[in-house]
């Protein structure tokens, strides 16, 4: 007879859902020991550590140049890299060989604390991307306590079967790298930061996670089946047989959907009365680039270049980006267009390597392109890298976070200049519309830019002084506020009028909701993240553009509050786009927009 379903409960990390073997991942750490050694043993525990860390630096090696001959991602690489930032640190170094040496520790003991008061300050920093850096240190220390622990060496483990990795700790890199990636299925674990380096690569390996799992209660044996349903933020042991038949159905669609997309959305589409409509991607890391391809992307609208400067502690090369750069073309094709967006660190991305002075209001204060006008050394790297991976294909530049006409025309000209001296053709360049004064000059940025976006992550947070993150003043901010509407459709029909492209590549763009409305309003060009490139496509070819900007027009003239917009657009949605929801079961959210 089958074991009772037991279900349990925990924070979703990374969506999607997994079905395998339980395996139980102990913790590392123990109790720090406070046995003394004899002075005359000095000599021995530092070689053992100096040891351990030779072996662990040959690791992370060994692994960077596997990722290297497999072209992985960039991201995981430089990942790679901060490990061995770690292992050379020379105070993290100078403190362990102290505690030897001084406190009579053995070397596991030293290695033990020192990672423990730096976890210690890395958990106290108020930025979560700072405090999620704990596990880097975490992983480092667990490295050479194996070797600490073993005689030799260690090969990836390999699993029978599918497996669902359960850890009592906090999920590592060396979690998913040092293993048989494909066959875990899940990972369930006591704890893990949004922002950390393994969730980076789980998500990119479409691994999915749960964590904050309280062991003590869970009943768990290794071996035992276990289906996850991340989205649910759930975990079934010895899930029944009907659970189990919809997982299965799950996975079916999700191929299906996949390899049997119908060809038409494989090209750009059509509105019922014969208008081109592009759907492109938003891209952060380079598997994104994959995924646009195989989703029917009509191109890359958006590449964010945050975690080539995010992810590395030092200033990454011309040649690391390149890689990056090449790496994306590579993936989406040579007949797509790629809108390559220069760095927007500051505000909530901040850069290892550049020390930014505490500010009191970051979201406007120093970053993205404002920080160029200071390190103009940044951008021409960034410029350079670009132009070279770039040659011979489509692609455009797009400046983020302009303000002004002047701020435009100096980074203009400084682009040019640059190419010039590298006697490269500039590609296109354009401007990313998220500060309110520049969508409200577009006429004057319209004389010398080649395309435009609109940002709206950002453009509706500037305009109605709300910052996103805040739940107190999120009733503000929304992206169908007539205000917002308005502005957005002038800055469309002006550069319509004027014959330069003009897309969306905020999160307003991604909303199936908000499909018929920005037809309706003008828009022609999406960029939006891959698994929503079929639904927009779907709801583009089974409109007429006419009729919507006749019924959108209409509404603008009539309507003043976000709430009559949202009867609006249900009614709109019900109208033109039920079938489609259905059919992808897709449940519009209109008030949570
Ligand atoms: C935006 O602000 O809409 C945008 C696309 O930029 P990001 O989300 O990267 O700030
Ligand atoms: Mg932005």
């Amino acid at each position: 007879m089958q074991n009772k379903p037991k279900i349990y409960e925990g924070t979703c990390i990374v969506r999607g859902k997994g079905y395998g073997k339980a395996v139980i991942v102990d913790s590392q750490a123990e109790a720090i020991s406070m046995v003394k050694i004899l002075p005359e043993n000095i000599a021995t525990e530092i070689e053992r550590f100096e040891k351990s860390r030779m072996q662990a630096k040959k690791y992370y090696e060994d692994y960077s140049k596997s990722m290297l001959s497999k072209s992985k991602e960039y991201a995981e690489i430089s990942i790679v890299e901060m490990y061995k930032y770690i292992l050379n640190d020379p105070i993290l170094t100078k403190q362990v060989l102290e505690n030897i040496s001084k406190e009579l520790m053995t070397a596991e003991t030293a290695v033990r604390l020192v990672a423990k008061n730096t976890i210690e300050t890395f958990q106290a920093m108020e930025d979560e991307y700072f405090r999620d850096r704990d596990k880097d240190v975490q992983e480092v220390a667990d490295r050479m306590l194996f070797y600490l622990s073993s005689s030799g060496g260690e090969e990836p483990k390999t699993f029978a079967c599918d497996v669902v990795l359960f850890l009592k700790r906090s999920l590592m890199l060396s979690d998913i790298i040092g293993n048989d990636i494909e066959k875990i299925k899940a990972i369930v674990c006591a704890s893990s930061g949004k922002t950390s380096h393994a969730v980076i690569v789980a998500r990119s390996n479409s691994i999915p996670v749960i964590s904050d799992i309280n062991f003590s209660n869970a009943e768990i044996e290794d071996g035992c089946e276990v289906l996850v349903d991340s989205d649910m933020g759930i975990f079934t042991i010895n899930p029944s047989k009907a659970a189990l038949d919809t997982y299965y159905a799950y996975v079916h669609e999700k191929n299906l959907r996949k390899h049997g997309m119908p060809n038409f959305l494989k090209y750009p589409v059509f509105t019922g009365d014969g208008m081109p409509v592009l759907v492109m991607s938003n891209v952060s890391i380079e598997s994104d680039a994959f995924l646009a391809a195989e989703s029917g992307a009509d191109g890359i609208g958006l590449v964010r270049t945050e975690i080539l400067f995010t992810e590395s502690m030092e200033f990454p090369t011309e040649s690391d980006q390149i890689k990056f750069y090449e790496s994306i073309f590579n993936k989406i094709g040579k007949d797509k267009s790629v809108c390559i967006r220069v760095m927007d660190i500051g505000g909530d991305k901040m850069a290892k390597f550049l020390p930014v002075p505490e500010e009191k209001n970051p979201f406007m204060g120093w970053r993205a392109v404002r920080i160029y006008r200071d390190k103009s050394d940044i951008l021409e790297t960034q410029l350079r890298a670009i132009f070279k991976a770039g040659q011979g294909k489509k692609y455009g530049i797009m400046f983020p976070m302009i303000t002004t006409s002047s701020e435009w025309d100096y980074l203009r000209e400084f682009t040019l200049k640059t190419a010039k001296e590298m006697g490269i053709q500039c590609p296109e360049l354009g401007v990313l519309f998220e500060v309110p004064l520049a969508i409200l000059e577009i006429t004057t940025f319209l004389e010398t830019l080649s395309f435009a976006s609109i940002g709206t992550n950002d453009l509706i947070q500037y305009l109605s002084a709300a910052d996103r993150s805040n739940s107190r003043v999120n009733y503000l901010y929304n992206p169908i506020e007539p205000a917002f509407l308005k502005i957005i459709k002038t800055a469309i029909e002006e550069c319509n009028t004027k014959g330069k492209p003009i897309s969306m590549c905020g999160d307003m763009a991604a909303r199936p909701e908000c499909t018929v409305l920005l037809l309706g309003l003008g828009l022609t060009r999406f960029s939006v993240s891959p698994p929503m490139i079929p639904i927009i496509k779907e709801i583009v070819s089974s409109v007429s553009l006419m009729k919507l900007k006749e019924e959108t027009n209409h509404m603008l003239l009539n309507m003043k509050s976000t709430e009559e917009v949202a009867n609006w657009l249900d009614y709109m949605n019900s109208k033109y786009c039920k079938h489609i929801f259905e059919k992808y079961r897709f449940v519009p959210r209109t008030r949570e927009l």
